[in-house]
């Protein structure tokens, strides 16, 4: 028989499982009863909508066997089972990239790469802690062919046509001799079996059995005993959302999520919702502590399970979640629902929307009740997730905003933290109109902006917006709090006492005829030239006017198909009225209108790189500057 080997990343996650000085190794057998689990849940899955299915879900066990004189220990199902393929393919490869993330952070050394195995499910792989040799026989549910995988560990493995005459799955681990410091053999052993199984896979729906033996009074007899084996269940089968909150460890709630979604670190937040009356259901949600690789990608798939009466109807439900709360995790187990409920039944299903709405409100109060009481936490959670709830305002034209607005964080001028428009507000100064705020790559850039500059040396407080989706989304708002939000690089900054108005008003218009020349020099980049007279030491800077800001252009020309729609903000080059500069191209315009050209544009020039945006003819500005000096 041919040995096939391992996938690279495989071989490398078995070598690490046989050669593991982890100490728990225990895990490995929640694994293995998790799998038999999944399996009984696809069969019973298919049960719902295919008759030839004949097994009823009292049918369904878990078996666990051990034997001492042969070294074995055998977990099987009679779930779904594998086909030959499937034998090759889900056991000769790792099937959730995700969970092997960790490999690639040069922060883990070999030997803390071991330590975080035991936090996530490495699954069927496991079992090469304790055992050298590994088969698996499986029959696929109304097949009538059985296949055997067979392995050693890293050097590969074997599949070949074997006999079994139920259908489901059969794992046999051959248990590794006992060591100095290591028992292998306690694995085969009645007890510890039993409570590794109340440890870890006590909520398991199906029944974990195992025979199990008792010394007992032999018939007739008072005293005389005699061991009798007898069919022991092992778990106790109740869901861990059924069991009252005080019952469950917060170790627990992570064992349970970390298995059930894949995830190597523990949730960040746990929600437990129970409401009776006009629906009746109990949700179990986590917040995860990082956003999954494939969140932010259209192959991420939001929802909760659902299930009726304990019974797992639906994997993914998106039903009932908002797309705001996309990335909560968990389950809603519902007595209102009929079992075999059909998806597109389940889509108008209003006790669904009633459930969908309750969690909705419950999970926006968890976050807020998060913002309060544990702000680091929370500053996390919204680092992972925070683009989420700003796209939920977006993409509803503000709609959501009642729910989200309030759960926004964004930098600030303020100690250069993060705050909510609530704290900005209540900051505000007497006579402060607008929530002001600014855009740019980093918090750094920003806080160097000429205008930023300008309106904190007015006392106010400025949003750093460093995310394409911001400015986005407080024009979605409009406004809070009755406060209108302002982009301090808009044409309209206002900061100018009435007195200084006038004057600025008067200067600008003594000088359209320059501004008109100067403007022409530039060409079709700027819309206006103009004097301001917020700019303090800064001798120009730029800002828009209109609909579309500088910032908002950048993000949407990054966008497909952006050179069709001709989006562009409207620049006015901004000249600082107080800056000596201003009366030198009076001057010039009067005397040396070829030399006002050229300053013109290196003006130009030098305030987009002020704003933080690059030239477009930097070659050009050079040779400009050049000629003013030589
Ligand atoms: P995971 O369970 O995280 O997907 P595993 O390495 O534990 O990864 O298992 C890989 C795959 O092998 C599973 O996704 C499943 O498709 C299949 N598998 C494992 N055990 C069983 C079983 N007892 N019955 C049927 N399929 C199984």
């Amino acid at each position: 028989m041919v040995k096939k080997q391992f996938k690279t990343e495989s071989k490398k996650l078995l070598d690490m499982m046989v050669n593991s000085i982890y100490t728990h190794k225990e895990i490995f057998l929640r694994e293995l009863i998790s799998n038999a689990s999944d399996a009984i849940d696809k069969l019973y899955f298919r049960s719902l909508t295919d008759d030839s299915v004949k097994l009823v879900h009292s049918d369904y066990e878990i078996r666990i066997a051990a034997d001492k004189d042969a070294r074995t220990l055998t977990v099987s199902d009679n779930g779904c089972g594998m086909s030959c393929d499937e034998l090759e393919n889900n056991l000769g490869t790792i099937a959730k990239s995700g969970s092997f993330d960790f490999k690639n952070d040069p922060e883990n050394k070999n030997g803390e790469q071991i330590d975080i195995i035991g936090q996530f499910g490495v699954g069927f792989y496991s079992a090469f802690m304790v055992a050298d040799s590994i088969a698996v026989e499986s029959r696929v549910y109304g097949s009538d062919e059985a296949f055997r995988w067979e392995s050693e560990g890293a050097d590969g493995y074997t599949v070949s046509p074997c006999e079994k005459e139920t259908a489901g799955t059969t794992i046999t681990l051959h248990i590794k001799p006992d060591t100095d410091d290591e028992s292998y053999s306690e694995y085969m052993d009645e007890y510890r079996i039993r409570s590794l199984v109340k440890k870890y896979s006590d909520y398991i729906r199906y029944p974990i059995r195992m025979l199990v033996s008792h010394s007992k009074l032999k018939e007739g007899s008072e005293s005389e005993y005699e061991t009798v084996t007898e069919d022991e269940t092992l778990n106790s089968m109740v869901p861990i959302w059924k069991k009252t909150a005080s019952e469950v460890t917060d170790e627990e709630y992570s064992q349970f999520y970390q298995d059930k979604f894949y995830d190597y670190e523990a949730p960040l937040k746990v929600i437990r919702q129970k409401t009776e009356g006009a629906s009746n259901f109990e949700a179990l949600l986590f917040i995860p502590s990082h956003a999954p690789f494939d969140y932010y990608s259209k192959d991420f798939e939001k929802g909760l399970q659902l299930y009726s009466s304990s019974v797992l109807i639906m994997e993914k439900c998106k039903e009932l979640l908002p797309d705001h709360f996309s990335f909560v995790r968990g389950l809603v187990d519902s007595s209102d629902l009929s079992l075999n409920i059909s998806r597109e039944m389940l889509q108008h299903d209003r006790q669904l929307k009633l459930i969908a709405k309750a969690l909705e409100k419950k999970i926006a109060g968890e976050l807020a009740k998060m913002r309060n009481s544990d702000r680091d936490k929370y500053e996390k959670f919204f680092a992972a997730f925070g683009n989420q709830l700003k796209w939920g305002i977006y993409s509803s034209y503000g709609g959501n905003k009642d729910t989200l607005q309030d759960l926004l964080l964004f930098k600030s001028s303020f100690e250069g933290k993060y705050v909510t428009l609530s704290e900005y507000v209540s900051r505000m100064k007497e006579g402060q109109a607008k929530i002001y705020y600014a855009y740019g790559d980093s918090v750094e850039k920003i806080a160097l902006l000429p205008q930023v500059e300008a309106v904190i040396g007015h006392g106010y407080e400025v949003l750093y917006l460093t995310e394409d989706i911001d400015e986005f989304t407080l024009q979605m708002l409009h406004s809070y709090s009755e406060k209108d939000f302002l982009n301090v690089c808009e044409e309209n900054l206002d900061l100018s006492s009435d007195e200084e108005k006038e004057k600025l008003k008067a200067e600008n218009e003594a000088s359209e005829d320059m501004f008109k020349f100067m403007k022409e020099s530039i060409g079709k980049d700027v819309a206006k030239v103009r004097f301001s007279g917020t700019l303090q030491k800064h001798p120009v800077s730029l800002s828009s006017e209109g609909n579309v800001s500088m910032g908002m252009e950048k993000v949407l020309s990054k966008m497909p198909g952006a050179e069709d729609q001709h989006i562009k903000a409207e620049i006015v080059l901004e000249v600082n009225v107080d800056h000596p500069l201003a009366a030198r191209l009076k001057d010039l315009f009067a005397s040396d209108k070829d030399k006002l050209a050229a300053y013109s544009r290196i003006l130009y020039a030098q305030a987009r790189l002020v704003s933080g945006m690059s030239i477009e003819n930097p070659s050009e500005v050079s040779e400009l500057v050049c000629g003013l000096m030589i």
